[in-house]
């Protein structure tokens, strides 16, 4: 039997894993297509702050930068690649929001080495190797490659596809189906394309502007944007057109770097997955027909105790982390895997319990 068996070999899937198996715990990891084959296998993995106004989620991946900065470099040297990341605002709207930014930041910024026509912004960042670093986290994990279909709970322990046996899950299954169906729970996926390309242009920093382009790694440029919010795997009547989306890529990058003599090398794609307020859903599940049955009036409070709600037994999740899920994994892992081992509890901010209360308050 398994101290937690977890479900999505992801960023957020592995990440958890590591934490655990660096606590000594006996744990497996079901992927039904492979380490980093959903969104983590097609991210540029670029690690970078969020320059937007100030917010909560600007404050999270602040913290999660920093953290994720050094967890790599500690923990993940070789799959670490320190660069300065260069980024350019796309028009004048983002223009004031990084004037605004540079302002108020406490991140220590560079100089910016050539000229741009609109305002910018220049730090030292990093870029992982997406799947090198899913395949490092996990080598002290077992990986089952299988898709997770049933779960059970029995006799206090979880009966994974009726045969594998676990005294703890974590669902970290990113854009796809959940494997366990709660109403509140929703998940935006957005598609998104990277194009691994050889040329001639040479390129020494990670570049942001109207999509990333990662710094020349042999003479190749990884040039990647989660943009595409209109295509979506599940419902699309036709599949997607690469060539069409390698074609806005390489224009949208010719906007901030002349490329020359470009040849593709390879395409990735993948869904991210969103929460439906942008924050990441990190804790334990509600098990919603139970926790229907409180008083209305604790149902339809404005300050839920979120306390007061019944949860899935040794039943947790992460997912939600939008375009940033190598920043705020390894941030976000720390907390569940000390919730897990009883060392340490997650924010409400964080909880999917927000969103029952929600739901539950609006039925
Ligand atoms: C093109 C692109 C570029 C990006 N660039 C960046 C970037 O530069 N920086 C950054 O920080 N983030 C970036 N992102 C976002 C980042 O990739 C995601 O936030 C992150 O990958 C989410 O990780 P995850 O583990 O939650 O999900 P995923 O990586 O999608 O992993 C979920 C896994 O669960 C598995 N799974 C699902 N259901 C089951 C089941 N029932 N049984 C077994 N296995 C199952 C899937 O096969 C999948 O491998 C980018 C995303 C894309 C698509």
């Amino acid at each position: 039997m398994y101290d937690i068996a977890i479900i999505g070999a992801g960023i957020n899937g592995c990440s958890v894993a590591y934490e655990l198996t660096q606590k000594s715990k006996n744990v497996a990891v079901f992927d039904k297509d492979g380490v980093a084959s959903g969104g983590s296998g097609a991210a540029g993995a670029f690690i970078s702050p969020k320059f937007s106004k100030a917010g909560e989620l600007k404050e999270l991946i602040h913290d999660a930068f920093l953290y994720s900065m050094e967890y790599y470099e500690k923990n993940f040297p070789n799959f670490l690649i320190k660069t300065q990341l260069i980024h350019i605002a796309q028009d004048e709207k983002s223009s004031e929001i990084l004037k605004a930014y540079k302002q108020t930041t406490p991140l220590k910024l560079k100089d910016i080495p050539f000229q741009t026509s609109q305002e910018s912004i220049s730090l030292d960042s990093g870029i992982v190797d997406a799947k090198g670093v899913c395949e490092a986290m996990i080598k002290d994990a077992t990986f089952i490659k299988d898709e997770v279909v049933s779960l059970e709970f029995k006799d206090d322990v979880w009966l994974i596809n009726g045969s594998c046996r676990a005294k703890k899950v974590v669902l970290s299954t990113g854009a796809y189906k959940m494997v366990l169906d709660e109403p509140y729970i929703k998940l935006r996926g957005v598609w998104g394309h990277r194009c691994d390309v050889k040329t001639t242009t040479k390129n020494e920093y990670s570049l942001h502007q109207f999509v990333s382009i990662s710094p020349s790694c042999d003479g190749v440029l990884a040039i990647g944007a989660t943009h595409n919010v209109h295509y979506h795997p599940d419902t699309a009547t036709k599949p997607y057109d690469i060539d069409e989306g390698r074609v806005e890529l390489l224009e949208k990058a010719s906007k901030t770097l002349k490329l020359e003599n470009v040849e593709v090398i390879k395409d990735y794609m993948g869904l991210r997955s969103g929460s439906f307020d942008y924050i990441p859903m990190v804790g334990r599940i509600v098990i919603s027909k139970e926790s229907l049955t409180l008083p209305e009036r604790r149902l339809k409070t404005k300050k839920p105790n979120f306390e007061d709600y019944t949860y899935y037994k040794n039943l947790y999740m992460i997912n939600g982390n939008g375009g940033y899920g190598f920043v705020l994994a390894p941030y976000l892992a720390k907390k569940l895997s000390d919730k897990i081992l009883d060392k340490g509890r997650v924010e409400d901010r964080l909880s999917p319990a927000r969103f029952f209360a929600r739901w539950a308050k609006k039925l």
